[in-house]
């Protein structure tokens, strides 16, 4: 992932990470409150079946008890005893009888008009049949439900089956199995009492909250209105609230933290070694006198997911610092060796040089996977030159050791950047040396009159008394190719000649070039 889309997915994390906790506690909130309120509703569902049951029951035993009486004739104490029957019964109103089809008295005592008996409409499991809303013609008083058994009927307020204390947002309904609304409290949304009769349980409409209580043969619905019952939430959200704030923030800290570390100069260092995104350009090194092309020296350039090059002075030094060059050496390596065997073992003159970090000078840690990676490819140590530059010496009798090792095995060593470090000529003569390379400060001092033009001179007389080859470094112009080769310097790399290139062009240059001497 490069840098952009890092960014870009960290931004969207972050977005969820401020959302995701506020929709959550106003997701959990909100079903807290509603599952409280419906629990709540579907208890007074159950004390209105609760009271209603009582209501009933009391009807039907004052039935039962009347009948037991065995009067039929509506003599006085025939309606006595209706009386007393309404006397003892709390939940009903009135007592009456029928004779063939008419009501003969009630317990307010015989009856002249001829009221008919009505078809009952419905008749309950145990025999009773009920007729839900008759104007008792006796009493004019508003309607009720009559239970009728046998002869007998009872006059009850439906108020009775729904006696339940409830505040004013609330409202209450009583039905019968088939779905027939005996009684209501708080004037309930008839819409509402059709969707929750034809439901079980608890359930919302866009106004209402309702739950319905269920046992055989009725149904008690409780229902609320949806902002009243939402107090609850609002109460719960301000609560979860600066939870969910503190939450997202706490993520968002996080997503920026991860975000700085994921793009930090190191981070990306260790994802592109981890991705391998390290490839050698290839700079030729040319014989002065001849022009011929000796070899290259292997550049390492980190190329980005976006085709982008980062020079190796931008990382290097990190790498170093972190250790991560070790891993990138011996990617460089086997790269060099990958690309390059097929024209090393066609041409035994040609040689890559590669660069190696102050650390794996002191220790010559690259020197098994090198030697490894050239037999794997029956390649000669010689071909493969390692550069160590001055900075490689400081611990000097590790780097003679492992140097010497290197150059016993066959590679030729290099002092690289010379004259930039401060090595002393006693410490130079000590290690195990074969070419020296002028640093490209010096080459650029070449025909001016700054201090460094006479110093060019002593570095080329000091290798030539350690019986050293030279490569002199960055040449520019012909000028001072001419003045390096008048004095002696065989090899020259610079831009003079060709700057650092794929593998391809490199080697297209150097079929062009490996034999111009002939020419
Ligand atoms: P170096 O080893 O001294 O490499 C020579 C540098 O001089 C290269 O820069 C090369 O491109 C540049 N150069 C060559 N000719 C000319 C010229 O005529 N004019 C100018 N202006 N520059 C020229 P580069 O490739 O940027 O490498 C810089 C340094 O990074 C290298 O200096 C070397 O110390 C280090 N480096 C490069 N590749 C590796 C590697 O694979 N491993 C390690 N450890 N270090 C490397
Ligand atoms: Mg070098
Ligand atoms: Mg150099």
């Amino acid at each position: 992932m490069n840098r952009k889309s890092t960014i870009a997915g960290a931004v969207i994390l972050a977005v969820l990470a401020a959302v995701l906790p506020l929709s959550v506690s106003y997701y959990i909130s909100r079903t807290h409150s509603i599952e409280a309120e419906q629990r709540h509703l579907t208890e007074y569902g159950s004390w209105t079946i609760e009271r209603s049951s009582i209501a009933v029951s009391d009807a039907i035993s004052a039935l039962h008890e009347i009948d037991a009486a065995g009067f039929s004739d509506c003599s006085e104490q025939h309606i006595d005893a209706m009386r007393l029957t309404v006397m003892n019964h709390r939940a009903i109103e009135e007592v009456g009888f029928y004779k063939n089809g008419l009501l003969g008295c009630t317990s307010w005592g015989p009856v002249t008009k001829v009221i008919a008996q009505r078809p009952a409409d419905y008749q309950t499991a145990d025999g009773i049949r009920v007729n839900m809303r008759i104007h008792p013609a006796v009493s004019k008083g508003h309607p009720v439900i009559a239970f009728e058994y046998k002869n007998h009927n009872v006059l009850v307020d439906p108020s009775r089956l729904v006696d339940v204390l409830v505040d004013n947002n609330m409202s209450l309904a009583l039905a019968n199995d088939r779905g027939d609304v005996l009684a209501t409290l708080n004037n309930p949304d008839p819409a509402l009492l059709k969707k929750a009769l034809s439901t079980n349980g608890s359930g919302s409409t866009r106004d209402y909250l309702y739950a319905t209580y269920r046992v055989p043969g009725w149904v008690a619905i409780a229902a609320e209105r949806q902002d009243y019952a939402f107090a609850g939430f609002r109460r719960q959200r301000n609560y979860m609230l600066p939870i969910a704030i503190l939450l997202a923030c706490i993520m968002i800290a996080a997503i920026v933290l991860v975000l700085r570390r994921r793009l930090s100069p190191l981070a990306e260092l260790e994802i592109a070694v981890r991705k391998r995104e390290f490839i050698n350009h290839y700079q030729p090194i040319m014989e002065l006198a001849t022009g011929r092309c000796i070899g290259a020296e292997a550049l390492v350039r980190w190329r980005r997911p976006d085709g982008s090059l980062t020079p190796p002075n931008f990382f290097i030094p990190l790498a170093e610092e972190s250790g991560l060059i070790r891993e990138i050496t011996d990617q460089l390596i086997q790269l060099a060796i990958d690309e390059m065997h097929a024209a090393l073992s066609a041409d035994p003159e040609m040689h890559i040089a590669i660069n190696l970090c102050a650390a794996d000078i002191e220790t010559g840690r690259p020197l098994e996977s090198l030697a490894l990676a050239l037999a794997a490819r029956r390649l000669p140590t010689s071909s493969i030159w390692l550069e160590a530059t001055e900075r490689g010496f400081i611990h000097a009798d590790e780097a003679r050791e492992s140097l010497g090792r290197a150059q016993k095995a066959g590679h030729p060593i290099a002092i690289d950047d010379f004259g930039t470090g401060y090595s002393s000529l006693g410490l130079l003569h000590s290690l195990p040396l074969d070419v020296l390379k002028i640093d490209k400060s010096f080459v650029d001092a070449i025909g001016t009159d700054s201090a460094s033009s006479t110093v060019t001179g002593h570095i080329i007389d000091i290798a030539r008394q350690l019986d050293l080859e030279v490569v002199a470094e960055g040449i520019e112009q012909q000028q001072q190719a001419d003045y390096l080769r008048s004095h002696g310097v065989r090899y020259g790399q610079g831009w003079l000649f060709a700057k650092a290139m794929p593998r391809d062009e490199f080697l297209a240059f150097y079929g062009k070039h490996r034999r111009a001497s002939a020419a």
